[in-house]
């Protein structure tokens, strides 16, 4: 055990720090003493001050908005042993008064101070006296004037880094988009380059997540229905509470009642009720009483029902940080949980229209990039989590395919795509290549234009046209290409840089792909242009797979029967299983369920739900052709 371990089992009674505390303590007290700490809320930011001040001469300033939360550190500090206080408006002057005496006698190695305690000049003179080794900002993300939590008393606190003059300056949040968190690092002046951003805890590996894009409303509606049915079970004994998120009043109420008629325990929840009728449904949903709210984003800050099984969206939210703060308010317990996000081309109507009239126009700009980054998520071709661990920068988070996210289950069925892994692999590392040999000579488009083979002067020009990778993926359009390399964008693999003329480049994971070292796992953009899928359907939907002339009676009841499953449920048909699924059990014939597992694209969710039913099918089949033969 290390002196530091030892320290915090003596001060806190811990057996260990968790790696990034480590992490984060280290840079601290070792390195250059400026630290960015984004961690989730629970996650433990705290320690990280509370230990540097037992470790440290002279003492430690803490900035937090939050009164209560000061109250009980310092109760939890006193009890063991280590002098705290804190300072608040909240408290009567004289206690205030007798406090800072206390202060500046020494007293304290902890001292707490709610931000606008900072606009108060004697508390300040007073401060400039003292020995500060540390100066903790907790919600660090209030100084940002584009974030959502802003806090004008806040943006003293750079002043007050400069008059104190502080050996060390740790920043914590639990949010911070890549944005605020550079607008922290500035309004604190921590310089970028010496200061240690800590980034972790933002994996929650028992949330299964999935994305589907759907036009109508209808269908969405649907879609809902059908995964609430499917996460939550009868509404006679369900198995948790769910939220779905919608973008209207309006249509939180439509939905509440759609679910109340369906026989869950709903209500809807939005800004516009009275604020009685909001805390009673609030009360009611976290005792359980309610099964489901349906409520605008307006829903959820103080909620802590820890057995929320389901958070489905069926309006797309405003970026990628809202979505998994929303979608994180499920599975609290660990126990498995679902987060849905349904989408469609409305939602950019929606979301331009919202954007427009709360804001000016370059922070519109801003928040319609933030909602870009979201609708690369849905189309994402890799790992749903991975994708959200990258986009907070939690690479070492990255689980390199979660397994049971919707891309991850539909690069293991595979075969359910038009492409056989070695063939996406192929593709993927063509693609790359090309990249590679572009160097920065081209943009996206100019690259997917030489991997088509186009004959355009401007890839002669650049040279582009000599390069082996010309024409690697002629029989692919052009945009689907396009497609193609967003992809690769959204997996990580290629970075794109450049202010005026963005350019990619490979990412070191792009390299290893590039080289075979990483497996390419992806999904390819779907393969079929859009003309051939209007005007010449009959192409387009043949089927992809062979079937032998005599499994054909066979195949078309297994048909039928999926069709009675698909009413039954209320999905479309594909939901019970693929054409492809059908035809390889009409060709085995399987007896069991464990050969009927065997069969592509059956797994233990459809084997458990519809394999009884199949196998049926398959029997009644074989008795009424016996009787034939
Ligand atoms: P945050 O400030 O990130 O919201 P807190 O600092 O309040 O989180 O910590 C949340 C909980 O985690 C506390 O109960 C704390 O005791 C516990 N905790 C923090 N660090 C450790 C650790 N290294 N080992 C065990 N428990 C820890
Ligand atoms: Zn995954």
């Amino acid at each position: 055990m290390d002196r530091r371990t030892k320290a915090l089992k003596a001060w806190f009674g811990l057996d260990s720090f968790r790696p990034w505390q480590r992490e984060a303590i280290d840079a601290l007290l070792d390195g250059d003493g400026r630290v960015l700490l984004v961690a989730p809320t629970g996650g433990g930011k705290s320690l990280c001050y509370q230990f540097p001040a037992t470790q440290l001469e002279g003492i430690t300033l803490v900035v937090s908005p939050l009164i209560a939360l000061m109250e009980d550190q310092v109760c939890s500090l006193s009890s063991r042993g280590i002098d705290a206080t804190y300072l608040a408006s909240t408290l009567s002057s004289e206690v205030q008064k007798e406090r800072l005496r206390e202060v500046r006698n020494g007293t304290y190695k902890l001292v707490y101070l709610s931000p606008e305690r900072l606009a108060n000049s004697f508390t300040l003179d007073t401060l400039c006296t003292l020995p500060v080794s540390l100066m903790a900002i907790d919600e660090a993300h209030c100084i940002a004037q584009w974030g959502h939590d802003f806090r004008p008393d806040y943006l003293r606190i750079g002043t007050v880094l400069e008059q104190l003059a502080p050996k060390r300056v740790l920043a914590c949040t639990a949010t911070a988009t890549p944005l605020v968190r550079e607008e922290i690092l500035k309004r604190l002046s921590l310089p970028g380059a010496t200061t240690t951003t800590v980034l972790r805890g933002f994996a929650r590996p028992n949330l299964h997540l999935s994305a589907r894009e759907l036009e109508s409303k209808k269908e969405r509606h649907h879609e809902m229905q059908r995964a609430i049915a499917d996460f939550l079970g009868s509404p006679k004994a369900p198995k948790g509470g769910a939220i779905v998120y919608a973008g209207t009043r309006k249509l939180t109420e439509e939905l509440a009642s759609v679910l109340s008629a369906s026989g869950y325990k709903s209500a809807a929840y939005h800004a516009g009720l009275d604020p009685t009728l909001r805390s009673r449904v609030n009360q009611e949903f976290k005792s359980g009483i309610l099964d489901i709210v349906c409520a605008t984003s307006a829903f959820g800050m103080g909620i802590d029902r820890s057995d929320i099984r389901a958070v489905i969206h069926v309006t797309a939210p405003g970026s990628i940080e809202e979505y998994y703060q929303e979608v994180g308010r499920a599975g609290r317990d660990g126990q498995p949980a679902h987060g849905l996000l349904i989408t469609g081309s409305s939602d950019l109507g929606l979301r331009k229209r919202l954007i427009e009239l709360g804001s000016d126009a370059r922070r519109g700009e801003q928040q319609w990039g933030l909602f870009l980054d979201l609708l690369r998520y849905v189309e994402a071709g890799s790992c749903r989590h991975d994708f959200i661990l990258r986009y907070f920068e939690d690479e070492q988070e990255t689980l390199g395919g979660c397994g049971h996210c919707d891309i991850c289950e539909r690069l293991e069925r595979s075969d359910l795509e038009e492409h056989s892994v070695e063939e996406v692999s192929r593709i993927a590392r063509q693609a790359l290549s090309a990249v590679a040999r572009a160097r920065g000579r081209a943009g996206l488009r100019a690259v997917a234009d030489m991997l088509h083979g186009s004959s355009s002067k401007r890839l002669q020009e650049r040279g582009l046209r000599d390069l082996s990778t010309y024409g690697l993926l002629a029989e692919y359009p052009v945009e689907w290409i396009s497609r193609l390399l967003r992809r690769l964008v959204t997996a990580g693999w290629i970075d794109v840089r450049g202010d005026q003329f963005p350019v990619p480049f490979l990412s070191r994971k792009g390299i290893a792909v590039m080289k075979g070292e990483q497996p390419a796992k992806l999904v390819l953009p779907e393969h079929r242009s859009k003309r051939s899928s209007t005007t010449n359907n009959a192409k387009s939907s043949a089927p992809k797979f062979t079937l032998p002339p005599n499994a054909e009676p066979t195949f078309e009841r297994l048909r039928q029967l999926r069709l009675e499953l698909a009413k039954e449920k209320g999905v479309p048909p594909y939901i019970v299983c693929h054409d492809r699924t059908l035809a390889e059990m009409a060709t085995v014939l399987p007896k069991t369920l464990a050969e009927l597992a065997t069969v592509k694209g059956m797994g233990p969710s459809r084997l458990e739900e519809f394999g009884d039913r199949f196998l049926g099918t398959l029997r009644a089949v074989q008795v009424e052709q016996n009787m034939q033969a």
